[in-house]
């Protein structure tokens, strides 16, 4: 069968200026060793703002480190103020993005359109989307949530050839487990992460889907994310409050 090496992704969120994103990437990598970074895939999701400071710091060290930004422009330049384009940030040396979490689309109103059209750009600058996906409580309480992934999944896919499918990364991220506390249990994550990679391989094929790495995201912290990594198919994890602790997330990134 295929490895797929596991990726462990800090999302910063709207959190420290850049001297202490300096700080934190310092102790993350005093927390890891060159091995730790080789077996797990460690990458980090800073401001904007951050990504240059984030940049030296991982080049100055040649530190095995990734780092990408929280959402990138479907466009790749022009008249709209206040993005940041995929150019801008694989020049950054980015070689990562988030597109679609759900606090973009809630408090940005990004739709499946929106988010197929960042997918897209993303690839298109060399840079891997992680494309959030995730359902509300209320889906949830009505057990219609592997549908609804399903079809959040198939929208920002849209018109992708299997070969660039192979190059996106899946988060499924329950919009009810995101900053609560509240874990979706290992089952319920390997339910809809299974259901990700069984839809993958109906819409593309079955070696594209199980190339693909698809993350399980919702309050993972150090004590949780080994029983989450056992499951089949999570490959890791998209991680926000403990992402900002640097000795909390090395343990999540030293979890095997
Ligand atoms: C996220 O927003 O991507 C996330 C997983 O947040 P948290 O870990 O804080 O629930």
């Amino acid at each position: 069968g295929v490895t797929r090496r596991p990726l462990m992704a800090g999302n910063w969120k709207m959190n420290l200026n850049h001297l202490e994103a300096n700080l934190l990437v310092q102790k993350l990598a005093a927390s890891l060793t060159e091995k730790h970074l080789t077996e797990v895939e460690t990458v980090v999701l800073p401001p904007f703002t951050d990504l240059r400071t984030v940049q030296t710091a991982v080049d100055g060290d040649k530190l095995l480190i990734g780092y990408g930004g929280q959402d990138l422009s479907p466009y790749q330049s022009g008249a709209y103020t206040g993005d940041v384009s995929g150019p801008m940030l694989a020049k950054l040396g980015c070689t990562y993005v988030v597109v679609g979490h759900s606090e973009r689309r809630a408090f940005h109103y990004e739709d499946d359109a929106v988010v197929n059209a960042k997918v897209a750009a993303a690839l298109a600058n060399g840079l891997t989307p992680i494309l959030c996906i995730g359902e509300g409580l209320e889906i949830r309480e009505q057990l219609k949530h592997v549908p609804h992934c399903c079809d959040q999944l198939d929208a920002a896919l849209k018109g992708l050839t299997p070969e660039q499918v192979t190059k996106v990364v899946v988060a499924y991220e329950p919009v009810w487990a995101i900053g609560t506390g509240k874990t979706a249990t290992p089952e319920d994550a390997q339910e809809v992460c299974g259901e990700v990679r069984k839809r993958l391989g109906q819409t593309f094929d079955e070696g594209t889907a199980q190339q693909v790495r698809i993350l399980y995201g919702g309050s993972v912290k150090a004590s949780n994310v080994a029983l989450i990594m056992a499951q089949p198919d999570v490959d890791g994890a998209l991680v926000g409050g403990a992402s900002l602790d640097a000795e909390e997330f090395a343990q999540i990134c030293r979890f095997p």
